[in-house]
């Protein structure tokens, strides 16, 4: 029987949970809502009798458990789970250590899809490299020599603000001019209204509201030839290979490799994100480095980052012991 570990995608609504071998083959799939425990304490026996339940169908024994969260902190184990009912911030792998006696880990979601990435996606001949997670924010996970870079408190790695424009657009975190306010669904959106008010071109963006539109219909504008939506693409590019150019300067990797929503707009922000990082490149580089799209299945993505980090944990400590 081969052996399984179970990957926990801890989402601030809904929890999903698998089975993943060492190839990251899915055994057995669970979901529950993560809203339904009273508290902390609950949630890790609920969590503790999903799985309990789903031994007879993973078709090996258990022998590590990793977590993928937002907020979720690799150094000291713990989430902050600001959207739950559960009092701040908790410690996960502590608690969850009480009812399994096998390496448990966790980390940041972008973190966890680095390593999913490295184990059975589009890093596997890579043991340096940079991942960018794009949805409606910008997150990012750095490894160097095979390992997730997390610093002296779990936090490094935090691309989503680093800084474009010192006098730049305001950030959620309260500063200005940070990446993800113009590499992320809302930045593509940001510059959309923005290249709107500057060009007389004609454009079907002009029909949206701000809070209507969607990046999906700037693709959808984009793909049709929309001068706009195709301005906003290059622009969103150039930002983010300027950026990626800088995060080659820290770490030299190997390679880069873009997830989630708005990778999946493909060509459109692939094209000019690898133009402009080969334009904005110090000459000391490789300028071809490779900028590749995520190889894992969207939909299983977060349990297989999860996974990777329990299997990393594993050999880590199966090393230690021999
Ligand atoms: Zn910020």
């Amino acid at each position: 029987m081969e052996n399984v570990v179970i990957g926990v995608d801890l989402g601030g609504t809904t929890t999903t949970l698998g089975a993943v071998t060492r190839s990251g083959e899915i055994r057995w799939r669970q979901t529950f809502d993560t809203r339904s425990a009273a508290d902390f304490p609950a949630y890790i026996r609920q969590l503790s009798r999903e799985i309990e339940a789903g031994r007879d169908q993973m078709g090996g024994e258990v022998v590590g458990i990793g977590v993928g969260a937002p907020a979720g902190n690799n150094r000291y184990g713990t989430v902050q789970a600001a959207n739950l009912n559960w009092g701040g911030r908790v410690n996960f792998v502590e608690a969850l250590s009480q009812h399994y006696d096998i390496p448990v880990s966790l980390d940041n979601d972008a973190n966890a899809t680095a390593l999913g990435e490295m184990l059975f996606g589009a890093a596997r001949s890579f043991r340096h490299f940079v991942l960018i997670t794009l949805g409606t924010g910008l997150g990012s996970g750095i490894v160097v020599n095979g390992e997730v870079v997390s610093g002296s408190d779990g936090l490094a790695g935090e691309m989503g603000h680093i800084c474009v424009d010192i006098d730049g657009r305001d950030c959620a975190c309260g500063r200005k001019g940070c990446l993800e306010t113009y590499v992320s669904a809302n930045g593509l959106k940001r510059t959309v209204f923005h290249f709107l008010s500057q060009r007389t071109a004609p454009s079907v963006l002009r029909e949206y509201s701000y809070n209507a539109l969607t990046a999906r219909q700037i693709s959808e504008a984009a793909t049709a030839g929309d001068p706009v939506a195709l301005e906003a693409f290059d622009y969103t590019g150039r930002v983010l290979g300027l950026k990626l150019a800088d995060a080659v300067a820290h770490t030299s990797p190997e390679a880069i490799i873009l997830f989630g929503g708005l990778a999946g707009a493909g060509q459109l922000l692939m094209e000019p994100t690898a133009r402009y990082l080969k334009q904005y490149m110090l000459f000391l580089y490789n300028p071809d480095i490779p900028l590749l799209p995520s190889a894992l299945p969207h939909s299983d993505a977060a349990v297989l980052g999860a996974a990777a980090l329990a299997w990393q944990k594993v050999e880590k400590t199966a090393h230690s012991l021999t």
